[in-house]
């Protein structure tokens, strides 16, 4: 198989590459980014990308179009969605109609790797672009190599790029920078400030890989799922966390599951979550409790979560039939906690 890749800048296409290799297929650059501005910057990207790709000996194709004017004319309308009803648009449809005229068997992004980008708006325009052009849209979600490739980038002395690429994602960088955020125009707000929401989940089932990865069991998860409430912090159109509340009875709730996907941990988003659901719970419940391994007692006992209740011994170990670990403790007991949710 033999794909395009729409390639936004060397950096991003570190660990895409290097993953499409570990797939063992075959591809061809394809540099088209005519909105990034200002020219120097353009030039500084592409140039960049030349030598790289020349350093890896990967094909790359070079469409040289500098295109600020028609950009704006297209964006400055509705600056808030302009990445996704024009800008992801403009650059795939063109990857999607060069790969069908050209043989390829499939076109992709590098896009896909950027935790900054709207992830689900990227693969469906890609998906439109793929049945407009007949030809498919090769997805992979690169984000959990984003950290990786970027750290590769920077030691391999790569230019690094401190802004998405347009003139506004530029102006956002200089408020930023600036710490000049309350003088932000309205709209470049909305664009900074996106916030994430909590939304409850009525698909359950839908999410169970992503429960699958704070508890190993999926008959223990089927077991509580049907009996609790499942809610998601919403990012971008995207569920990123997910926590399940169990109710044990008229006063207590039980914290079954409280996971985040991997490009967005270490970011306070769990937290974020649970300290939603503590305060909406309060009103009507006195103690939620959660089961843990050693290592996350830590974690709770920060949100709350500070009086030991009980031991279950061997738990995991009778639970499965493998060894379960959890960083580098091969867990065996559970220990409950609980949080009093009328405290201040
Ligand atoms: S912020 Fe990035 S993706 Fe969005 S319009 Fe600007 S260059 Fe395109």
């Amino acid at each position: 198989m033999k794909i395009l890749l729409h390639t936004c800048c060397a950096p991003c296409s570190v660990y895409c590459i290097q993953r499409l290799r570990e797939m063992n297929i075959e591809m061809d650059v394809y540099w088209y980014n005519p909105n990034i501005h200002p020219y120097m910057e353009y030039k500084a990207r592409r140039d960049t990308l030349k030598e790289y790709t020349k350093m890896i000996n990967v094909n790359a194709i070079f469409e040289e179009e500098y295109g600020l004017r028609e950009f704006c004319k297209n964006v400055v309308n509705d600056l808030e969605n302009r990445c996704i009803n024009y800008c992801y648009r403009v650059r795939l449809e063109k990857t999607a109609k060069y790969a069908k005229e050209h043989g390829y068997d499939a076109f992709s992004t590098t896009l896909l790797i950027s935790p900054y980008q709207n992830h689900e708006g990227l693969k469906k325009v890609g998906e439109e672009m793929a049945q407009k052009y007949n030809i498919p849209f090769f997805y992979e979600d690169f984000r959990p190599g984003f950290r990786e490739g970027q750290a590769k980038a920077r030691e391999i002395g790569l230019y690094m790029q401190k802004y998405c690429g347009c003139v506004f994602s530029e102006e956002i960088r200089y408020y930023c920078h600036n710490q000049a955020k309350r003088d932000y125009p309205m709209d470049l707000k909305a664009i900074k400030e996106e916030k994430p929401q909590v939304k409850r989940i009525e698909n359950k089932e839908d999410y169970i890989d992503l429960l699958l990865e704070a508890d190993p069991s999926k008959t223990s998860i089927m077991k509580y799922l049907q009996d609790s409430d499942v809610y998601g912090l919403k990012l971008n159109d995207e569920i990123i966390s997910l926590a399940v509340i169990l109710y044990i009875d008229k006063n207590t709730l039980e914290l079954k599951n409280l996971v985040t996907k991997k490009e967005y941990r270490k970011k306070g988003y769990a937290k974020r979550l649970l300290k939603h659901l503590c305060g909406n719970y309060k009103q009507k419940y006195d103690k939620m409790l959660v089961g843990t391994t050693e290592n996350n007692i830590p974690f709770y006992v920060k949100q709350g979560f500070d009086k030991y209740e009980k031991t279950i011994k061997n738990y995991f170990i009778d639970m499965a039939n493998e060894e379960i670990r959890d960083g580098d403790l091969i867990c065996t007991d559970m220990i409950y906690y609980s949080k009093d949710l009328k405290k201040k």
